[in-house]
C-alpha cells in the first residue's frame, strides 16, 4: 500500500518520535488507531461505490441515496475499536446495524442508517414534501455502544456480556437481551453467526458466555468449589416451554417469600465448553422444529438461556441470555387473524413490561413492575438487588424498507436508558 508507505515516514510523526522516546508506545497505538480508521473508511468508500455500480439513476430512491451521501462524506468516521475501554455499567444499552443481505441488496435497497463512531447512530429517514420535493430526515441517537456493520459477535460479546460474567461469581444475577424487529439480527447474536442456513453455535453470545464462565470457574474462583448447569426455555403465548425436555409447558409459581419458580425446569450439569455447544445445538434445534414455518414461530417466542452458577443445591448466581420475540407486532396491531392479534398483544405488553422493569431498576426503585408479564415474572431475579446488571442490544435492519420498524426500535432502546443526545459527539 503505496498510500499508507508515504504516511507513516511522513514528517511530523517521525520527529515527534525522535523527541519523546517516552511516548513511543503512545504513539504507536495512535497510528495503528489511524490505520484502523483510514482502513475503515476505505471498506466504507469501496462499499459504497459498489452500491452506487448497482443503483442507477432510474430508481426511484436514487435522489435519496445522493443525499445520504452528502451527509456521509462530512462525517469524520471514528469506529469503535477492539481495544477500547470497556465502561463497567449496571445498565448498558447498546445497538447493532447488520450489514445488508442478498435478498435486500437483490431489491437494490438502500441503507438508510450510518453509524459514525463508537455511540452513535445516524437514521436519515427519507420524507416526501406536499410538492413532492424529497429531503432527509436524519436522526441522531447516542447509546453506550454503537456496532456497525463490520462488527463480528466477538467485539459485540466483549463490549455487552463479557463485562457482566464476573458478576455471578460475586452472587449476583446477570441479563443480557437482544431486542430488535424479525431478521435483525438477534439469534445470529446470541446463538450463533450463521453461513446461509449453518448456525456456528460457537460464535455467539451463548456460548461465548459459557466459556468465560467455566474460564473464571477454574481460575480466580476455583477456591468456591461451584458448579455449572444450563437451562433453556421459550415463552410463547405467555407460556413456558422447557427446550430441552421435548417443549412440554411448565407452570411458574410464585411462592411466600415472592421466590419465583419454573417448576420442573430441565437444568443440564455441563464440564465444558462442548457439553454447553451440545445444549445449545439441541435447544435450538427444539426451538424451531415442529412447525410448518419455523422461523415465523421462532420470531414469535422469547428464548431464554441460562447459565447457572450453585454451591452445593443452592443457587449462587444466575446469567440469563435472551432472544426476544420480534418486536414489529408493536406496530402491525391489524394483523389478520385473531390468534395472531393476540400472540401480537403478549408480545406488546411483555415488551412494554420489560422496559419499565429496566427502567425501575435504574432508579433503585423498589417497585418493579415484574407481575406485568410472564417474560418479566420469569426474570424477576435480573431486575433485584444491589448486584444485578443487566445489557440489552437494540438490533437494526440498515435498509430503506425497514426504516420505521429501526426507529421504533431505537426509541425503546433510548427509553430503556436515557442518555439523551449529544450534539458534539457527530461532527
Ligand atoms: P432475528 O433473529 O432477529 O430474526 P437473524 O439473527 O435470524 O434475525 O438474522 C437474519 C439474517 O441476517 C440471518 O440470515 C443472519 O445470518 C443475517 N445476519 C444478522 N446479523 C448479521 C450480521 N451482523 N452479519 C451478517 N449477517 C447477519
Ligand atoms: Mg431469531
Amino acid at each position: 500500500d503505496e498510500n499508507e508507505e508515504t504516511w507513516l515516514t511522513g514528517g511530523k510523526d517521525r520527529t515527534q518520535k525522535n523527541e519523546n522516546r517516552g511516548s513511543t508506545v503512545a504513539e504507536i497505538e495512535r497510528l495503528a488507531k489511524q490505520r484502523d480508521e483510514r482502513r475503515a473508511q476505505q471498506d466504507r468508500v469501496k462499499k459504497q461505490k459498489e452500491m452506487e455500480k448497482q443503483i442507477d439513476p432510474g430508481n426511484p430512491n436514487y435522489q435519496f441515496l445522493t443525499m445520504i451521501r452528502d451527509y456521509q462524506v462530512q462525517i469524520d468516521y471514528r469506529p469503535l475499536r477492539m481495544t477500547d475501554a470497556v465502561a463497567d455499567n449496571k445498565i448498558t444499552v447498546c445497538v447493532r446495524k447488520r450489514p445488508l443481505n442478498k435478498r435486500e441488496i437483490n431489491k437494490k435497497e438502500i441503507e438508510v442508517v450510518t453509524v459514525p463512531n463508537k455511540d452513535h447512530l445516524i437514521v436519515h429517514q427519507p420524507q416526501v414534501k406536499v410538492d413532492l420535493t424529497k429531503y432527509l430526515e436524519n436522526q441522531k441517537f447516542r447509546f453506550d455502544y454503537a456496532f456497525d456493520e463490520n462488527a463480528g459477535n466477538d467485539m459485540v460479546y466483549k463490549f455487552t456480556a463479557q463485562p457482566l460474567v464476573r458478576t455471578i461469581f460475586e452472587q449476583g444475577n446477570a441479563t443480557c437481551f437482544a431486542y430488535g424487529q424479525t431478521g435483525s439480527g438477534k439469534t445470529h447474536t446470541m446463538g450463533g453467526e450463521f453461513t446461509g442456513k449453518n448456525q456456528n453455535t460457537a460464535a455467539g453470545i451463548y456460548a461465548l458466555a459459557a466459556s468465560d464462565v467455566f474460564r473464571l470457574l477454574s481460575r480466580d474462583f476455583k477456591h468456591l468449589k461451584l458448579t455449572v448447569g444450563c437451562c433453556f426455555f421459550e415463552i410463547y403465548g405467555g407460556k413456558v416451554f422447557d427446550l430441552l425436555k421435548n417443549k412440554s409447558i411448565l407452570r411458574v409459581l410464585e411462592d411466600k417469600n415472592g421466590q419465583v419458580q419454573i417448576v420442573g425446569l430441565q437444568e443440564e450439569q455441563v464440564m465444558d465448553d462442548q457439553e454447553v455447544l451440545d445444549v445449545i445445538r439441541r435447544g435450538t434445534d427444539q426451538r424451531t422444529a415442529g412447525t410448518t414455518s419455523a422461523n415465523a414461530n421462532s420470531s414469535r417466542s422469547h428464548a431464554v438461556f441460562q447459565i447457572v452458577l450453585r454451591k452445593g443445591l443452592k443457587q449462587w448466581g444466575k446469567f440469563s441470555l435472551i432472544d426476544l420475540a420480534g418486536n414489529e407486532r408493536g406496530v402491525d396491531t391489524a394483523a389478520a387473524d385473531r390468534q395472531t392479534r393476540q400472540e401480537g398483544a403478549e408480545i406488546n405488553k411483555s415488551l412494554l413490561a420489560l422496559k419499565e422493569c429496566i427502567r425501575a431498576m435504574s432508579r433503585n426503585s423498589s417497585h418493579v413492575p415484574f407481575r406485568a408479564s410472564k417474560l418479566t415474572l420469569v426474570l424477576r431475579d435480573s431486575f433485584m438487588g444491589e448486584k444485578a446488571r443487566t445489557c440489552m442490544i437494540a438490533m437494526i435492519s440498515p435498509g430503506m424498507g425497514s426504516c420505521e420498524h429501526t426507529l421504533n426500535t431505537l426509541r425503546y432502546a433510548d427509553r430503556v436508558k436515557e442518555l439523551g443526545a449529544d450534539e458534539n459527539g457527530v461532527s
